[in-house]
């Protein structure tokens, strides 16, 4: 059980001192990551939270922003039931269109257009359990390997669960860079989102992922009921598994999922949540990924004062994300350079 040390959540002092300390490569207790979750917003203490997220983000990343983009190749009817998903099989939402496999033409044009708007990664997506040996990896191979042709931005994917070290040494062998595979939420409070797959089943395929040598993107979402203690358990195991990228999503609560009715999360607490991870995973590269709009509304941009350092742009996989146009504006208002803009 994790207890948060109370002095530190209210006390701008320490919790600058604590950013010094992780810039000198130490680490934040499980305590005191709790404690930071406390800090109460618009108070001196939040300021040192947000200016010591800021800190850290510089000593270990710089001021270059990163941009990344999905594109749903496969959407909706997915066998699963995770409660966030509007892709699930007892999903009512129809608020998206639902297609088999896209041909080329349509992934490359999306491609392009994320591409354009300084995307340098882009994640072929599809909703299903995942991949099995046989015909359906001989097609995400070869699909693999004609996006890889295009040359533009870098071929990432997202195909979900892994059948065998081989689904993983084949889909890196046409050309996969990175694999984006989720641990979603504590281990503890999983079973709360999904029943018809297992955190130890994401935990194995992210194990192939490695094996194989690709790249790991592995993050989850807040706001979907779990507790404060929760989010920092969930901190921990993105640690022990060190990804390459951690997007950090927030609950968009939309009709028709089984979640849809879970109060969005407040936009100060959603902030204070991101700058803690900052905290928690100071060398790791940190998304603003899914649900940022849905959640900080107006406030959104203000996610550049968390500490995260790459920013999802373009749709996402069931919903219309920000225009482009204000990650870059945003980006320089907060010292921050977009991709492929000069400061
Ligand atoms: S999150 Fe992925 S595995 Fe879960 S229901 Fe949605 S598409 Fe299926």
């Amino acid at each position: 059980m994790i207890c948060a040390s109370p002095a530190i959540s209210s006390d701008p002092a320490a919790i600058a001192a604590l950013a010094a300390r992780i810039i000198d490569g130490g680490a934040a207790t499980p305590e005191e990551l709790r404690a930071l979750l406390d800090v109460a917003p618009n108070t001196p203490a939040a300021e040192a939270l947000f200016a010591g997220a800021q800190r850290i983000r510089e000593h270990f990343h710089g001021n270059r922003l990163k941009a990344c983009s999905v594109i749903n190749v496969k959407a909706g009817n997915c066998s699963e039931d995770c409660g966030f998903c509007a892709q699930s099989a007892d999903s009512t939402n129809d608020g998206y269109r639902r297609t088999k496999w896209l041909p080329d033409e349509e992934i490359l044009r999306a491609a392009q257009s994320s591409a354009e708007h300084g995307a340098e990664a882009v994640s072929l997506v599809a909703a299903w359990r995942g991949v099995k040996e046989g015909p359906q990896l001989a097609m995400v191979t070869e699909a693999i390997r004609r996006f890889a042709a295009n040359g533009r931005v870098r071929p990432d994917v997202n195909l979900g669960i892994l059948e065998s070290q081989r689904c993983a040494d084949e889909i890196a062998k046409a050309g996969a860079r990175v694999y984006g595979h989720n641990l979603e939420t504590a281990a503890s409070y999983f079973q709360r989102i999904c029943s018809t797959h297992s955190w130890e089943e994401r935990m194995r395929t992210i194990h192939y992922i490695k094996r194989a040598g690709m790249g790991l993107c592995c993050g989850g979402i807040f706001g979907m009921g779990e507790s404060k203690e929760q989010r920092v358990e969930f901190l921990q195991q993105i640690a022990f598994v060190a990804p390459d990228m951690v997007p950090l999503n927030f609950l968009n609560p939309l009709p028709g999922t089984r979640f849809a009715h879970i109060p969005k999360l407040d936009p100060d607490e959603a902030l204070i949540t991101l700058a803690v991870a900052r905290f928690a995973l100071p060398d790791r590269n940190l998304m603003a990924a899914g649900g940022k709009e849905a959640v900080l509304g107006e406030r959104v941009t203000e996610i550049f004062k968390t500490g995260i350092n790459c920013i999802m742009v373009g749709n996402y996989l069931t919903t219309c994300g920000a225009d482009p146009a204000l990650w870059r504006a945003a980006a320089a208002r907060y010292g921050l350079r977009y991709p492929g803009d000069e400061l």
